[in-house]
């Protein structure tokens, strides 16, 4: 462990209160002194010039999960600043398999995240420890913090089918999640538009919540709806922290497509009367206004019952399309979809798709945008992504404002080049923190320095019960961020999303440089985090 001197740094502590200026002691992965200190000898320091000297940032939504055994320098997140991040999300979590199901939920998996989780070493876990202790024993640049998926446990014990658990189902699941949080989950993560999550009842979860709620942790959900029925989908995530005493998190808020814009507003009320009856419930958001998924969420819930082989039995038949078309227009993820706002983002199997949207292909060849979407899904076995741009730039600012808004980039540790610097994914897994800090602090004003760095670092690791991190203060754990204020900002766009944040000198994680000017140095001082 090195002792390092940090000087002249402009402190944003993470607790949104005014910045000042200091020097800052770091020695054993801790933070030792702050103040106007002295160099003592063998110690290492950085003039920090006045740059901005913040906590490390906490990614409150991450897929990290599924990129950190392939890419354990997590590269692209580090380059935002993010030193610790929340994964196991969406339901979706690489842990626990159960032997019988193993197949079918790493089939499944690797449908839904493509090629990064079809390079997954899986052979080396079943259980949610083996998974943690893999990382461990690897080394990772970041550190994380596990949620176990709802969707992976319910699939593990009923498969892709719909319909309620019987007792013994319900008992196994229950187990399943109990036993992930002994073995170091922060609580159950849901992904309800995503199967079998989805096929989940209300009451269903919230069984299976109590077990998360009697120990005081977390249900963080991908709400059931985030267009039309996002109020009805809010009030759902809400009841179920009131019936089990979890903590809720709605995960990457958004109102998506026009004609529900004014629903925004309407959820944040609903979730500060939450707050004001004494719920613990907050959200997070990645600032951008397209959202990003599998191409196959478009498709009606019924066409993933059975699992993917039974979709693709469905795209095949002429009198199912139909079906799948009437219902697309009027219900669901893909009701009121544009076919121009929808950009192919990875086709691994036909690259030439990606960076077009669906409204181009479909005229090139001169079909509808759902016989063109069909067509590719049955031709790319349904291993399509998108990006789909539907909300609004205006209600951005309002909820980024919002008390208990955080951030989280619904992203993966990515590399600007080499195996994993294919498609063009959503630029978010490269610059969500530094764009809060470029556009909605530097340029816009929405929020000042310090609120934004408080939901960056002090909020969520408050939420969190992370006692050690989150702020600059003596004692706590040395994931620290130093960056430069006026030049901070994103350079991933949707064209090119293969590109690293500038502005971001050091990045210090348990107390070691692993952003050290600018650069990567590879080490891997990140742990997995426990649950206090
Ligand atoms: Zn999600």
């Amino acid at each position: 462990m090195q002792n390092i001197l940090i000087l002249n740094a402009h402190i944003i502590d993470g607790s949104g209160n005014p910045a000042f200026e200091a020097d800052v002691r770091i020695a054993d992965g801790r933070i030792t002194e702050i103040g106007k200190l002295e160099k003592k000898d063998a110690e290492g320091h950085i003039d920090a010039g006045g740059y901005s000297l913040a906590p490390g940032f906490i990614d409150m939504h991450s897929h990290a999960d599924f990129s950190l055994p392939i890419l354990a320098t997590a590269d692209s997140l580090l380059f935002q600043g993010v030193t610790t991040a929340v994964i196991g999300q969406c339901g979706l979590s690489p842990a626990p398999l159960v032997s019988e199901t193993r197949g079918s939920v790493i089939a499944a998996l690797s449908g839904f995240f493509g090629d990064t989780a079809r390079s997954i070493p899986w052979e080396k876990w079943t259980s949610f420890s083996d998974y943690l202790g893999y990382l461990s024993a690897e080394g990772i640049s970041i550190n994380v913090i596990p949620f176990v998926g709802q969707g992976i446990i319910r699939a593990s014990v009923m498969g892709f089918e719909e319909g309620r658990a019987d007792s013994a189902q319900m008992t196994r699941m229950q187990r399943e999640v109990s036993r992930a949080l002994d073995q170091g989950a922060f609580g159950l993560s849901t992904g309800l538009i995503y199967p079998p999550g989805a096929f989940t009842s209300t009451d269903e979860l919230i069984e299976l919540t109590r077990v998360v709620g009697e120990r005081n942790r977390f249900y963080f959900s991908h709400i059931r709806g985030e267009a039309e029925t996002l109020l009805d989908a809010v009030a759902e995530a809400i009841r179920i922290g009131r019936e089990t005493g979890a903590s809720v998190q709605i995960s990457h808020f958004k109102a998506a497509v026009m004609e529900n814009w004014d629903k925004s507003q309407k959820a944040l009320d609903l979730i500060r009367r939450a707050q004001l009856e004494g719920l613990d419930v907050s959200a997070d958001l990645y600032p951008y206004t397209a959202g990003s998924t599998s191409m196959a969420t478009l498709l009606p819930q019924w066409a993933h019952v059975g699992g993917p082989e039974k979709t693709i039995s469905h795209l095949k038949d002429p009198d199912t399309r139909d079906r799948l078309k009437t219902d697309m227009q009027t219900t669901g993820f893909a009701r009121g979809v544009e076919w121009d706002k929808v950009l192919i983002t990875s086709s691994p199997l036909h690259t030439g798709y990606e960076g077009h949207n669906i409204a181009e292909m479909a005229s090139e060849t001169g079909r509808t945008g759902y016989d063109w979407l069909f067509d590719a899904l049955l031709e790319t076995h349904l291993d399509m992504h998108m990006a789909f741009f539907g909300m609004s730039e205006e209600n951005r600012r309002n909820e980024l404002k919002y008390p208990g808004m955080m951030i989280g980039t619904d992203g993966f540790g990515m590399a600007a080049s080499g195996a994993m610097a294919k498609g063009v994914p959503h630029p978010r897994s490269y610059g969500t923190f530094p764009r809060v800090l470029a556009r909605y602090v530097r340029q816009l004003k929405v929020l000042t320095l310090e609120d934004a760095v408080h939901r960056m670092t002090g909020l969520p690791a408050a939420k969190l019960r992370l006692h050690d991190r989150g702020l600059i203060k003596p004692g706590k754990a040395a994931d620290l961020v130093l960056f430069d204020p006026d030049t901070i900002a994103d350079t991933a766009t949707y064209e090119k999303p293969h590109q690293y944040a500038r502005g971001i000198w050091h990045v210090f994680v348990n107390g070691e440089a692993v952003i050290k000017e600018t650069a990567h140095t590879g080490l891997r001082p990140g742990r997995v985090l426990e649950s206090t």
